[in-house]
């Protein structure tokens, strides 16, 4: 019997995962007092698992992964991960028609990935086209707001896990703007971004992101001052959907301009990247469609000469799909490293994710290359 007569999804599992948080934090939409995900466990038949991930609450993703696509997907090949792919978006678009449930297909696709690696017996980014690849670079996120009682002791706070993130190795930091959600103005996201300079001095790189809290006027005024303190890039300065705005700003200013956190599929990326409205986009694998979206993004970021460097922010499936992902890449990419506070990630992760300074390890085993620890699931398991 052959791989694809063989081969049949037998359960979908939705495995979703939340944990509180010792001290909240924050960035320009808000706060965070908790981290929570949800995990997708897909076994064949023959009793092969792959694991994936949906970014975002748990709130719809479970019931979406396990009422609506896992009934509709048994008995279907995993191998035929991108027949599925468009299988699962037109059946979401029929049953939802306002929407296309992203994040579900996602952790979906990605659960499919790992299996048809683990039936090939390659990693995935073997499977995608690239010979070997051993580790990527990567960059570091956090720096969120705490509550304090001034903005110098929010400074000292900042500064102070800026300056642990470069003694860990990295040398490429990404700081978060829009202090406004803590009643402060545009003169303090500049000062902010002065005195992280300052301290960490000229040769490490910085990153911003406003997450969307300007207008483009207010985006233009502080990406000049972002030019003048040498940021490498300004990440979603203004609404994420606004198109027009986006190509605003880009032409008012020299620091190249990242987006597509907030984007989904070819088609939601495809104006951005035609229109070149972007340097740098930055779909989430768990969001925008799983590895077989996000690899057809990166193809046509490509086409237009524009960076691929997706968003990444998660457990540790969605930082290795990542790894894979962009191991796959014929042009260099970047890995997003969150720092920020997550139990969950720290402990599945500890013995999956490699990290020596600022390079991660790509795995090498088949499929995503990992093997989740059921129990560190239960812990977390809601
Ligand atoms: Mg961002």
């Amino acid at each position: 019997m052959s791989l694809r007569e063989g081969c049949k999804i037998e359960r979908i599992e939705a495995i979703p995962l939340r944990c509180k948080l010792a001290e909240p934090f924050g960035y320009s939409q808000g706060w965070y007092e908790k981290r929570e995900t949800t995990l997708v466990k897909i076994v064949t038949n023959d009793g092969i698992q792959g694991y994936g991930e949906c970014f975002g609450p748990i709130a719809g993703n479970r019931e979406i992964v396990e009422d609506f696509f896992a009934p509709i997907l048994k008995g279907k090949n995993p191998l035929d991960v991108e027949e599925l792919w468009e299988f699962m978006y037109n059946k979401g678009r029929a049953a939802f028609q306002s929407f296309i449930p992203m994040t579900a297909i996602s952790g979906i696709d990605i659960a499919l990935w790992d299996i048809k690696g683990k039936i090939l017996g390659m990693p995935i980014y073997r499977l995608l086209g690239n010979g070997h690849r051993d580790e990527i670079k990567a960059y570091a996120t956090g720096h969120y707001f705490k509550k304090t009682n001034s903005i110098e002791e929010l400074f000292s706070h900042i500064i102070t896990e800026a300056l642990e993130n470069v003694k860990a190795g990295f040398d490429m930091l990404k700081l978060k703007i829009g202090l406004g959600v803590l009643g402060f103005d545009l003169e303090e996201d500049i000062k902010l971004i002065q005195r992280v300079r300052e301290a960490v001095g000229g040769k490490v790189t910085l990153m911003v992101d406003a997450n969307y809290a300007y207008d483009p006027h207010t985006a233009i005024l502080i990406g000049k001052e972002l030019e003048k303190a040498k940021v490498f890039w300004f990440e979603e300065p203004i609404d994420p959907t606004d198109l027009e705005g986006y190509k605003e700003v880009k032409a008012a200013l020299n620091i190249p301009i990242a987006a597509g956190e907030c984007l989904a599929t070819r088609y939601g990326f495809r104006d951005f990247l035609s229109q070149r409205a972007i340097d740098i986009a930055q779909p989430d694998l768990c969001a925008a469609g799983g590895i077989t979206e996000c690899r057809k993004i990166a193809d046509m970021a490509s086409t237009y000469n524009i960076k691929f460097i997706p968003h990444v922010w998660g457990s540790p499936i969605a930082i290795v799909a990542s790894l894979q992902l962009i191991a796959s890449l014929p042009r260099a990419s970047l890995l997003e490293f969150d720092r920020s506070d997550n139990p969950i990630r720290e402990e599945m992760g500890k013995s999956l994710i490699v990290r020596e300074g600022s390079y991660v390890k790509v795995p090498q085993n088949p499929g995503l290359g990992i093997n989740i620890d059921e129990n560190i699931i239960r812990k977390y398991r809601q």
